[in-house]
């Protein structure tokens, strides 16, 4: 479990300042919740710690070490986006295997960590079905696993929720923050609903036009008129 530290993050996009002088810390173990309105750079932010987006001026440690000029592979960070990007012409199995296999792990191996992120996410019974036999809540549950598998440091979630119905949506929310918890994480969650926000995250991030704004624990953020 690491630890993510921002240091007055500027990110232009040609003249446009799209991140001002962003400074956050965030420790192992805490799951943060970034919100504001669409447009605000919560994407922004979270693209540039995963090294999807270069930027332009500060910097940007994990786990102690300064990142800015690795490559997003280098980071050790799993993004789960709410598109699932999951082949559809694989399996659940071959699904969470693929990453393994380009990293040429011994078959045995690759067997124990699905056994694993199977019961961990919950999709043992479903190992051999196809993307289509999947409701959203279950294909969500694969891209979780796709991105537990690498066994990453971090986890960064681009509003992996949006697409779900509301029902499914609020189990989902339990789901995801006790997959955090128990694989001891450190987690970065972007979404625009503040009531997610509230109910998942030790930490919620305010941010507007590219500023943090606020930031407290959600009850502090609540109370406030
Ligand atoms: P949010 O995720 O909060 O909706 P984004 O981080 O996607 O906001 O965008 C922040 C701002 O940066 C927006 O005004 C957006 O139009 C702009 N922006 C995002 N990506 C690009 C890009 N590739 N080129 C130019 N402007 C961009
Ligand atoms: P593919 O992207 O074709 O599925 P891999 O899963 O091996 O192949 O990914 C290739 C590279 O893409 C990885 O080394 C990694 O840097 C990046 N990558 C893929 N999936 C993720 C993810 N969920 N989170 C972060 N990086 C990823």
């Amino acid at each position: 479990t690491y630890q993510i530290e921002l240091e007055n993050i500027n990110k232009y996009y040609g003249g446009y300042h799209a991140l001002r002088d962003i400074s956050l810390g965030i420790e192992p173990g805490e799951f943060v919740a970034l919100v504001g309105p669409s447009g605000c750079g919560k994407s922004t932010l979270l693209r540039t710690i995963a090294g999807l987006e270069g930027i332009s001026g500060g910097t940007l440690r994990i786990a102690g070490e300064t990142v800015n000029d690795r490559a997003p592979r280098e980071r050790d960070l799993a993004m789960v986006f709410q598109s699932y990007a999951l082949y559809p012409h694989m399996t659940v199995r071959r699904n969470l295997t693929y990453s393994m296999r380009l990293k040429r792990r011994s078959k045995a191996d690759m067997e124990r960590s699905v056994e694993e992120i199977a019961r961990i996410t919950g999709l043992e019974s479903l190992l051999d079905r196809y993307p289509r036999e999947l409701s959203g809540g279950q294909r969500q549950r694969v891209a979780m696993g796709r991105a537990i598998i690498r066994e990453p440091k971090a986890f960064l979630f681009d509003e992996p929720l949006s697409n779900l119905d509301a029902a499914l949506r609020v189990h989902m929310r339990s789901e995801v923050r006790q997959l955090h918890n128990r694989l001891n994480a450190t987690s970065v969650y972007v979404t625009h609903d503040q009531i997610e926000a509230m109910t998942m995250a030790d930490r919620v991030v305010v941010m507007r036009a590219g500023v943090v704004e606020q930031m407290g624990a959600p009850l502090d953020l609540y109370d406030r008129p």
